[in-house]
């Protein structure tokens, strides 16, 4: 018979019942008991206190790159899963996972084989036999939140909720209330990024396809389809382009026509004020221009890595110099590596152990095990959270994606490993080591260890019951 812990429902819950460790500590210490009976272990009629230390987390969740911050910017999505009751299996408290996705999870669409196995290895099928919670920060972008998970979900073969889900451009709905006029968005397929950002709010989207349509000057390479001109709207029924100021420009996603983009974001980036088909004397007086990530290559189907919009974010800075007579311009990016986002991934993940797992009382965990495929984005991303955050944040890169064996990282992972399921094996395997660490500090004799674990095995652990409500 397999060990199993009984875990009364939310909301009374025993205090214990929020730790695996602890469950895990009190069926040993009842099983030292029966094997030392002429100790008395004092700890064992201590009560178990949770931690009462809740992340702050007013601060914004996003760092730009420039010297201007986007305020605002302190809310998850609002989208999690159903509160589900607590599964019989052990959720494991103090530690969890984020994953990058392109070039860890999946490349070029498809699943990255290992990637599958990883995942059921998290949701229990491991021989600890423990579910550790997990949640997706990828910078990639260009569709819902929901139509992300839905692809997500297919290749991985398991659920992916929202409530576990951040995308490059995820963070710019917090930005709805500073901008209520118009903004451009640009990237994407289609009408897709027009519709992902009038669901997070914007009132007033214009898109590249737009501002061609009414005046196919603007890029004289560009013929829009006969669908794209149907599904662009007629910016001249507000009367002249000139009427239109754009408040703000966001590049959702990857750009499909560089050369369009490109001149139209430097049109309006060199406008008066924003104010379409102007020219500033100044070029100073642009709206902002925010980027969702900073990547300059990613990890797509082609054997060598593909140019991606940090490569359009450095020739739009570049250009809008050369044009300008050497005039700055600066853009803000999301995304990893910014700090900001992996706050932003705290409190999500806070979200998701609590609604998911049922570990309402937790503090964050001890350690987030991050496994991306980029040094320049996730490792040092990573590793500048880990600096500033109380919890460890624990930098894992993988070589099925951007890094290059035998090339040497521009920023160090804590560890590197060949997939993701490596990853995942290596993060837990570090774990219990440090779990059996701490027992033996503790003081048990290693000899009756090995007979506590046998048997653990072999019985059923029932906690002690004093609900909490
Ligand atoms: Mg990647």
């Amino acid at each position: 018979m397999s060990a199993r812990l009984q875990r009364p429902a939310p909301p009374c819950r025993t205090v214990s019942a929020s730790s695996f460790a602890e469950t895990f500590d009190i069926a040993r210490r009842n099983l030292e008991n029966q094997l030392h009976e002429e100790e008395n272990d004092s700890e064992l009629d201590e009560p178990i206190s949770p931690d009462l230390n809740a992340t702050a987390n007013p601060t914004p969740i996003l760092s730009s790159s420039s010297t201007l911050t986007p305020d605002c910017l302190s809310t998850p999505p609002t989208e999690v899963a159903t509160p589900r009751n607590p599964s019989e299996e052990e959720v494991a408290d103090n530690f969890a996972f984020a994953f990058d996705i392109d070039g860890v999870l999946v490349r070029g669409g498809n699943p990255i084989p290992e990637a599958i196995e990883a995942m059921k290895m998290l949701n229990g099928e491991n021989e600890y036999g423990i579910r550790v919670p997990y949640i997706f920060l990828t910078n990639g972008g260009g569709k819902t939140e929901a139509e992300r998970c839905g692809d997500l979900s297919k290749q991985l073969e398991l659920e992916v909720s929202p409530g576990q889900f951040i995308c490059g451009h995820t963070p710019m709905r917090e930005l709805v209330d500073k901008y209520r006029g118009a903004v451009l968005v640009i990237g994407g397929e289609g009408e897709k990024c027009r519709h992902v950002a009038e669901g997070y709010g914007f009132k007033d989207v214009i898109t590249p396809g737009d501002i061609i349509k009414a005046n196919s000057h603007v890029a004289p390479f560009r013929k829009l389809t006969e669908a794209e001109h149907a599904n662009s709207r007629d910016l001249l029924l507000r009367g002249d382009l000139s009427d239109i100021v754009i408040e703000a420009v966001f590049v959702f996603a990857d750009s499909r026509d560089w050369a369009s983009d490109l001149q139209i974001i430097l049109d309006v980036a060199m406008s008066k004020g924003g104010r379409l088909e102007t020219r500033s004397e100044t070029f100073d007086e642009g709206p902002p221009i925010y980027f969702s990530h900073s990547d300059i290559v990613w990890s797509a189907a082609h054997e060598h890595v593909r140019l991606g919009m940090g490569a359009l974010r450095r020739i739009v800075e570049t250009v809008f110099s050369d044009v300008t007579g050497g005039k700055e311009l600066i853009t803000h990016a999301f995304g990893k590596p910014q700090v900001g986002t992996f706050e932003f991934a705290t409190r999500l993940l806070q979200k998701w152990r609590a609604t998911q797992h049922g570990l309402v009382d937790s503090s964050p965990p001890d350690t987030v095990y991050f496994v991306g495929d980029t040094p320049e984005s996730d490792v040092r991303g990573t590793n500048a959270m880990d600096a500033k955050s109380d919890n460890e944040w624990y930098s894992i890169l993988v070589k099925t994606g951007v890094y290059e064996e035998g090339t040497e990282p521009a920023y160090k992972p804590r560890a590197t490993v060949n997939t993701v399921l490596d990853a995942v094996r290596h993060g837990i395997d570090r774990e219990m080591s440090r779990r059996s660490a701490r027992q033996a500090k503790m003081g048990f004799h290693q000899d009756n260890q090995n007979t506590i674990m046998e048997k653990l095995a072999g019985i059923e652990i029932n906690e002690p019951t004093s609900p909490v409500c």
